[in-house]
């Protein structure tokens, strides 16, 4: 029987990547009946909604989706989209693997991190209060009364909720991935040394969930600054790494950066049943159309979606089918090699091609 996916082709770069990944998923051999809804500028245009209640209706019906990159307009007061989807859908954890293939340039080889990101709360709550606002206002002089300190007033402020329940739900998923995945040790990453209540809450309730795996998996703890200096000095003592919302953000780029960049870099967000499938980077617009960029991380994602979809052979295949083409080097998008007038360089449509070779 044929899986249902929902298929958000995206904002940029999105319909080119999201095509690409469809085709190579497809190569598997896997059955997929694909339900293409909008989201982002696309849907603004045909209904006057950036995220339209029949796509989240998709997702919840299909359970799976698979979603290009869609545009969040900077400091413009528009909420963000994809933190929308994952938010209506209670897609609470983003799975980041961060690992290294043979021939991609990059200072570091052998990569094989996870990143674990907490995905509901934290700074991405959306919780805001404008500057000059008579709210804002009134929301600085309450917390004057409170906390006894001074906010100037011609503040911005944006709120950071944490919770004992949601840190404790993120803990438990990267420990469960852990001990599914044959990994040996979850790091916890914080910044309570300033923020106690929050980060401090994160990390004691962490520690509490560490005490179930005890034996089984290993535990230890940092504080998000020396994380970003080890994770650049020696990046290999490291496996699965569990965060809150905004340094999962920051350090999924990090972690992209040691394999060889936002290309190669795939991510998945999973609630209770529900899983959209995504790459870490975002639109790249000004790559928009031209069949340039690496369709690497879409077609990951579309590797781990169909590992969550229980078809693991496929997926392996597809994962083998990507490394061997990026292992032999001729058939991959500009930002693999070195020259940039490399007469052979592919576009994404391609380098996609190659990957499906591989797969009959
Ligand atoms: P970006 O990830 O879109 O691009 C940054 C740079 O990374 C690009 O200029 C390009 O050099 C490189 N890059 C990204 N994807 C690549 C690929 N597939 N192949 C080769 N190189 C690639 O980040 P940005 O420019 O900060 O964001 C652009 C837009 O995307 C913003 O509106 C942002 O909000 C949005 N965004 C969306 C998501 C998402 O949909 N989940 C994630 C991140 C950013």
């Amino acid at each position: 029987m044929a899986h249902k996916v929902t298929l958000i082709p995206g904002d940029g770069i999105g319909p080119e990547v999201s095509a690409a990944s469809r085709r190579c998923i497809e190569a598997t051999g896997v059955k997929i009946e694909w339900e293409e809804a909008l989201a982002g500028s696309a849907a603004l245009e045909k209904t006057g909604e950036l995220l339209p209640q029949a796509t989240l209706d998709s997702i919840r019906k299909n359970k799976v989706a698979l979603k290009g990159p869609i545009v969040t307009p900077i400091g413009e007061g528009f909420r963000s989209v994809n933190v929308g989807i994952r938010q209506a859908l209670g897609l609470y954890a983003c799975v980041r693997p961060a690992r290294s293939y043979p021939g991609v340039k990059s200072l570091y080889k052998d990569i094989d991190l996870v990143i674990v990101r907490e995905n509901s709360e934290d700074l991405y709550a959306g919780i805001e209060f404008e500057e000059g606002k008579p709210e804002t206002k009134n929301l600085i002089q309450e917390i004057e009364k409170y906390s006894k300190k001074d906010i100037r007033p011609d503040s911005g402020i944006s709120i950071k909720p944490i919770s004992r329940s949601a840190s404790e739900r993120i803990v438990r998923f990267a420990f469960e991935y852990a001990l599914k995945h044959g990994r040996k040790k979850v790091t916890l990453v914080h910044k309570a040394n300033i923020m106690k209540f929050t980060d401090g809450l994160f990390l004691k309730t962490g520690r509490e969930v560490a005490k179930d795996y005890a034996g089984k998996i290993n535990f230890t703890e940092a504080i998000v600054d020396n994380m970003c200096m080890q994770l650049v000095q020696k990046p290999h003592i490291y496996d699965v790494l569990v965060l809150p919302n905004l340094y999962g953000d920051i350090l999924s780029d990090l972690c992209a950066g040691l394999i060889g960049g936002l290309g190669i870099a795939p991510g998945a967000n999973i609630g209770d049943g529900l899983a959209v499938f995504e790459a870490v980077h975002g639109s790249a617009p000004k790559y928009q159309g031209l069949n340039k960029v690496n369709p690497t991380a879409m077609i990951l994602s579309g590797a781990l979606m169909l590992e969550y979809l229980k078809e693991e052979k496929a997926a392996q295949a597809l994962e083998g089918a990507v490394k061997a083409v990026i292992s032999e080097g001729r058939y991959v998008t500009y930002d693999f090699k070195s020259d940039p007038n490399d007469p052979n360089i592919a576009g994404t449509r391609e380098m996609a091609d190659a990957i499906i070779k591989k797969l009959k």
